[in-house]
């Protein structure tokens, strides 16, 4: 048996206006080369200008990362040679990027890990190729597009870590609104690096990186072919090959060249661009933009008591969990509360296919119904039609318990009087219930709330129908 040690570098296309050096738009069409500026295509003369809007995402990033953020950014150049890739050169950071030494913590199928962040820097993305049969095309849309790489330490352990780390990066991305985090479009891809040692092992194994992979299903997948792969090299007594290798749609991995090193690509500070100041006023406002993250939210709920499934589907969503921390500002029933909302409004969500925010029930209007259930006024069942019946009308809850007159009759008195006359006009199931055949009752329940438009209070009903049927014995 091998330990399994995992390394990944997640790009991230950065939300932003234009480009990362250009005033080309940053939009996703699918017309070919119109969001092109001279600067992407590398023309001569021409010189780059930083996007602060990009540079702010990357800082914020940073600092949810928990990374240590620089008192200036440098730009570097990193060179090499591509057809996606005008220029010659790709300007990204080495000397001074955005962040450093950081960490995320999250949950692994119930269990708390740590991934240590090694850096998150800030650099352009290629151009884009389409390859025919005997020639290929260029798409310039993508050239330029900021793009946001973390990378982290070798510090991850089985395929199962691998995809909940890029799952909670992903919804930190959203949280912060700094990407959209599509893979199915590449807006978010990663490299993953593998490499097998025995436990006895001082020092790492030899790595393996595999390129560009966008859904989370292949990262799994690849990493699960690697272990295999490296395995028997490792028990045939063999070494395992540092190379760049890509995953195939049948799972499998192949190999595409052997590891560049780092001096190939000659990096040197980027010359047309000035290092750029990031003061501390500048950090603390970017910094008060961090909402709570997903991880602090999902311990928030677990410490109400709301168990481990519910507590990750709130917390999943930013506008969801805001939504029910507001439910729960005013209503006391947590209980209810997370009943009510994943079973009632995200239930609606979906059948509506439309978001929390454009939902016409607010966080208070829910918390309301939710405290008249709680204080026995309304029952349940009725309390859900209710709010079905708000939706569609676009009406306050608690303006349809009003006009309908439809609060729960729990008072004992009142009940009582129902409960007796169903009893008087069912002879037949009194004789049934006194012959032994309990379950009865429960059908006299079923009459009563007939009697009463669903108003009845059904436990408290129940518990009189069977005093005052065991009263005729
Ligand atoms: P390189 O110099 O080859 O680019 P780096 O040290 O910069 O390698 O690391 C690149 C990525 O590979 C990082 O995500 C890192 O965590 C990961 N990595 C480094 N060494 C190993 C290893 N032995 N096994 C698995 N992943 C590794
Ligand atoms: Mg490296």
């Amino acid at each position: 048996m091998y330990k399994v040690v995992i390394g990944l570098e997640v790009h991230c296309e950065v939300l932003t206006n234009t480009k990362n050096f250009s005033s080309a738009k940053n939009t996703y069409t699918n017309i070919p080369n119109i969001n092109v500026m001279p600067v992407d295509l590398g023309l001569p003369g021409i010189l780059p200008v930083v996007n602060e809007e990009a540079c702010r995402k990357a800082l914020k990033t940073a600092m949810a990362l928990n990374c240590e953020t620089p008192d200036e950014i440098i730009f570097d150049r990193k060179n090499y040679y591509y057809p996606d890739l005008p220029k010659g050169y790709q300007i990204t950071q080495v000397t001074k990027p955005f962040g450093r030494n950081g960490h995320v913590t999250f949950l692994v199928n119930g269990k708390e890990k740590t991934v240590d962040i090694h850096q998150l820097h800030l650099e352009e993305d290629t151009a884009s190729l389409e390859h025919y049969s005997n020639y290929s095309l260029i798409d310039y849309n993508r050239s330029g597009i900021p793009l946001m790489e973390i990378v982290t330490e070798p510090c991850i352990y089985s395929a199962d870590e691998a995809v909940a780390f890029l799952e909670t990066l992903r919804n930190i991305f959203l949280y912060l609104g700094v990407s959209e985090a599509k893979s199915d479009k590449g807006q978010m891809r990663c490299d993953v690096n593998i490499s097998l040692m025995k436990d006895t092992d001082k020092v790492l194994g030899t790595k393996v990186e595999m390129k560009n992979i966008n859904a989370f299903n292949s990262v799994k997948e690849a990493i699960n072919y690697e272990i295999k792969r490296q395995s028997e090299i490792l028990d045939k007594g063999e070494k395992v090959i540092q190379e760049t290798r890509r995953i195939d749609e049948d799972g499998k991995t192949y190999s595409m060249r052997e590891k560049v090193d780092a001096v190939d690509y000659k990096y040197f500070v980027e010359p047309n661009l000035a290092p750029v100041k990031i003061t501390k006023e500048y950090k603390d406002t970017v910094r008060k933009e961090i909402p709570e993250l997903e991880y602090s939210r999902i311990k928030r709920y677990l410490e109400l008591n709301i168990n481990l499934e519910d507590a990750l589907t709130l917390a999943k969503d930013k506008d969801i969990s805001n939504y029910f921390d507001e439910v729960i500002k005013n209503t006391k029933d947590i209980n209810l509360a997370v009943n009510y909302l994943t079973i009632v409004i995200l239930g609606s969500l979906n059948k509506l296919n439309i978001n929390i925010n454009d939902l016409f029930i607010t966080p208070t209007m829910l918390a309301n119904v939710i405290n008249l259930v709680k204080e026995n006024e309304v029952s349940n069942q009725l309390a859900k039609n209710i709010i079905y019946e708000a939706m569609e009308k676009n009406i306050d809850p608690l303006e349809i318990i009003k006009s309908k007159n439809i609060k729960q009759i729990s008072d004992e008195g009142e009940l009582r009087n129902i409960v007796k006359k169903i009893i008087d006009e069912s002879p037949e199931q009194v004789k049934e219930y006194l012959n032994g055949k309990e379950m009865v009752a429960n059908f006299l329940v079923g009459k009563v709330m007939s009697a009463t438009n669903k108003q009845a209070n059904p436990a408290a009903s129940l518990k009189l129908i069977k005093e005052e049927l065991e009263r005729m014995r």
